[in-house]
């Protein structure tokens, strides 16, 4: 009993500092980018865990997970509104765009209907153009 108490809370922990680096790190983050940030609270933290919470959190409505064109799967938190992603082909960190500048309206064909749209940026980020 007491034993399977404190395993309930390791777990609980882990994923406690998985949230933490979200609220730390704004944007949306890889498995290994939450691990290694992630690690810094929970040292025993490892893929297998991560997944598993990460999991959890997107069950739960609190993550979002993106499938990038370039085939990467990142996190985001959810709940965030309309946004697009801006990825750096240098470092590979998905950035947030506020808000939508793409019209919708006009580059809908005659006819059809419109029921969302994705719109992906690349490129090379602020830092790494230094
Ligand atoms: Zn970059
Ligand atoms: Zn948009």
């Amino acid at each position: 009993m007491f034993f399977a108490g404190i395993r309930m809370k390791r777990k609980t922990n882990q994923r406690n500092a998985i949230q933490e680096v979200f609220q730390e790190i704004d944007r949306p983050l890889s498995i290994n980018e939450i691990l290694a940030v992630g690690r810094r609270t929970v040292g025993s933290l490892n893929q297998a865990t991560v997944y598993r919470n990460l999991k959890i959190l997107v069950e739960n409505g609190w993550l979002k997970k993106i499938n990038t064109p370039e085939g990467g799967t990142l996190y985001e938190r959810a709940g965030k509104g309309h946004h697009h992603h801006f990825q750096c082909r240098s470092c590979d960190r998905l950035f947030e765009i506020d808000g939508c500048a793409f019209n919708e309206k006009s580059a809908t064909p005659p006819g059809f209907i419109t029921e969302g749209h994705e719109v992906y940026l690349y490129g090379i980020c602020s830092s790494c153009r230094d």
